[in-house]
């Protein structure tokens, strides 16, 4: 059941699939607070690359040790936890009274009273265990007091390595298509064309390196955003890339920028466009059938805000790729935005606008195989360091 139910939910580091999918299992921790009770390392065992550097939550290590993690089981024996395992959605519970935290294996995001908050590093299931960020035990440790004053052991940090990610499935997304051109240069050149050659050239390297690529289009057809995310729905990709060209009525205006969605998801508030209820309950398959409409949202909500997060992660490594491969001079940011085929994919995903096609050089540029060629080697190598 365990691993059917982790293929369905696309756990990477239980079935060896790419990147964290939406196996979901919560993990509720209870106990008094009382703060600084359990200190979990040694400031010279966090030297030593045992624990997490220094941080509050969300924040990224900050020094480059491998990170690591502490046995969840270690978790509950420190606190003297109740444990409850549920066997088709492998939600865990952990209970003491006072707190909840819930945690989700390939996520990192975890819920604690109710509160989202995010850990360096997602929840791991590797041979059976569960695994947590040592950044966790941090965070407890200033809300709750050990029913011992025992330090949990850590598990040596290679023996619960993940094995190597071998493949990825990559959607990507060229903008327009068939009736809808796109912007349109002074001189002809559609966005449609443009963003075509370069998806086409990604899409070829992505294969070469071993990837599983879908494309939205492979030739000039009309596709809707609608169709795009459905598509989308169905691969269930590690991640979406939405490739578009640029333009303005200031002709001076040049440079390329990633969005990545920062939207609130609120389930059927986008009226017809939005994810039905029904349309998350087939992702998450079987698994859901019992769960209450309640806890579903729950899912679904971390579930977003865990692509929302990733997004970002992947329109920064992107962009930092077009800034080094192209010109820091034309380095326009990572943005938030709302675009439709980023707001509601659900995979991590990103918007490119590539340049503007009204800045008369980029487009001398674009008309090019050698430019487009350059633009998806700057497209691959950012995914690959979001990889
Ligand atoms: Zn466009």
């Amino acid at each position: 059941m365990e691993q059917s139910f982790c293929r369905k939910w696309s756990c990477v580091f239980c079935c060896r699939k790419p990147l964290p999918g939406l196996l979901l299992v919560i993990v509720a921790l209870g106990g008094a607070v009382l703060a600084g009770a359990w200190t979990p390392a040694s400031g010279s065992e966090r030297e030593a690359g045992k624990l997490l550097p220094a941080g509050g939550t969300g924040t990224a290590p900050s020094s480059p040790v491998q990170p690591d993690y502490i046995l969840l089981d270690e978790v509950q024996a420190a606190f003297s936890l109740d444990l409850e395992v549920d066997p088709v959605t492998r939600v865990h519970r952990l209970r003491s009274g006072l707190m909840e935290v819930s945690l989700c294996p390939g996520m990192a995001h975890i819920l604690v009273d109710q509160t989202l908050q995010r850990l360096p590093m997602p929840v791991l299931c590797v041979d059976g265990k569960t695994l947590v960020p040592g950044e966790l035990a941090r965070l407890m440790r200033g809300r709750m007091a050990p029913a011992k004053p025992s330090v949990p052991t850590l598990p040596r940090p290679q023996a619960f390595a993940p094995e190597p990610r071998i493949q990825r499935v990559v959607v990507i997304d060229a903008g327009h298509g068939g009736k809808d051109p796109g912007a349109i240069s002074s001189r002809g050149l559609q966005e449609k064309e443009v963003t075509l050659g370069v998806v086409e050239r990604l899409g070829r390297m992505l294969e070469a390196r071993g990837h599983r690529v879908i494309l939205t289009r492979s030739r000039d057809h009309y596709l809707t955003l609608k169709e795009r995310v459905e598509l989308c729905q169905r691969e269930q990709p590690d991640l979406f890339v939405s490739i578009h060209i640029n333009s303005s009525p200031n002709r001076s205006a040049a440079g390329f920028e990633t969005y990545f969605s920062a939207a609130r998801l609120v389930l059927g508030a986008d009226g017809d466009s939005a994810p039905k209820m029904g349309d998350l309950d087939r992702r998450l398959g079987d698994a859901c059938a019992r769960l209450s409409k309640e806890d579903r949202e729950f899912l679904y909500s971390l579930t977003f805000a865990e692509f929302q997060a990733e997004g970002e992660r992947l329109a920064r490594a992107i962009q930092a790729s077009l800034s080094s491969s192209l010109s820091a001079r034309l380095d326009r940011g990572v943005k938030p935005g709302r675009w439709y085929v980023v707001r509601w994919s659900q995979a991590p995903a990103v918007l490119v606008e590539l340049g503007f096609l009204s800045h008369a050089a980029t487009e001398s540029q674009m008309k090019t195989d050698a430019y487009r060629e350059q633009l998806a080697q700057a497209l691959l190598r950012g995914i690959e360091s979001y990889f």
